[in-house]
């Protein structure tokens, strides 16, 4: 079994409006995304499909055609203002998310059709860098993630109390330094779940950023891990601490929702949590 990513871009613009809440309602719900003139972005989608790999081509499909569907997308979005211009969201909140289940239902139907050797594995969304949908169900059934970066700078020094002094030079190296170094740490915080018809939302975003602003950003942003932070006082600061700290931090805020916590250390070092159940 093989799988191919393939990536498309497109701009678009948007607003969230849910037509049964009153005015008020949208407001509160969805803050600035109101405006009934819209916002927009520089998306990214990446595709994922996989099969057996056809013994003639050596391709599970052949990009040209896998493009030929990605082109039907993002010629309905394309420079789009996706709430008047896509008859699919005249009443649907197009939101990362929403988008995301909507173009892998579609691309998973336009496989079947015509190209059954691919199946879809997973669509992502990027409504920006920092900010993205992952659907692998379908829409309706559809268990959607969505993951939102964040960044927070800070110093660590690696020592570990429960070995000496000597080990921990030999252990550590350099990061053992008494004084410390620093990162900027970048934090993806992954939420999954059903996509609530009324807000397009898996979690409500605004919410979320404010969570992990008052729990996380707020408690470690420029500060030196070991010395200045309760969590970190006799524990090693190390990514695989550092994101289980993390999840502990987030986990009764955002309950059930919360499935991944990931933190790159260095553009180089990438630490993962998903919880005792994963
Ligand atoms: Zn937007
Ligand atoms: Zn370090």
């Amino acid at each position: 079994m093989y799988h191919l990513t393939r990536f498309v871009e497109f701009e678009a613009s948007h607003r969230y409006w849910n037509p049964d809440f009153s005015e008020e309602e949208n407001w509160r719900t969805f803050g600035k995304c109101v405006s009934p003139y819209g916002h927009g972005h520089n998306y990214v989608l990446r595709v994922t499909v996989y099969g057996e790999s056809d013994p003639q081509t050596g391709m599970v499909i052949n990009i040209k055609e896998l493009d030929r569907f990605l082109k039907e997308i993002t010629g309905q979005f394309d420079h789009k203002f996706i709430n008047l211009d896509h008859p699919a969201f005249s009443r649907r909140i197009p939101t990362t998310e929403t988008l995301a289940a909507y173009m892998r239902d579609y691309l998973e139907d336009r496989l079947r059709a015509e190209q059954p050797a691919a199946r879809l594995f997973r669509v992502r969304l990027y409504e920006e860098p920092t900010l993205w949908s992952d659907v692998s169900g379908g829409e309706g059934n559809t268990m959607a993630a969505l993951t939102k970066s964040f960044s927070f700078s800070a110093a660590h020094r690696l020592h570990s109390p429960h070995l000496s002094d000597e080990q921990n030079r030999e252990i550590f190296g350099k990061c053992n330094n008494p004084h410390g170094h620093g990162h900027n740490y970048e934090l993806e915080v992954t939420v999954t779940g059903a996509i609530d018809p009324r807000t397009g939302m898996i979690f409500d975003l605004v919410e979320l950023m404010q969570v992990v602003q008052e729990e996380v950003i707020e408690r470690f942003d420029h500060k030196h891990l070991n010395r200045e932070t309760e969590e970190f006082h006799n524990l090693n600061p190390t990514g695989e601490n550092i994101v289980h700290v993390i999840w502990n931090l987030l986990k009764p805020r955002l309950g059930t929702h919360l499935s991944r916590v990931g933190l790159w250390e260095t553009p180089k070092n990438f630490f993962e949590y998903q919880g005792e159940d994963a």
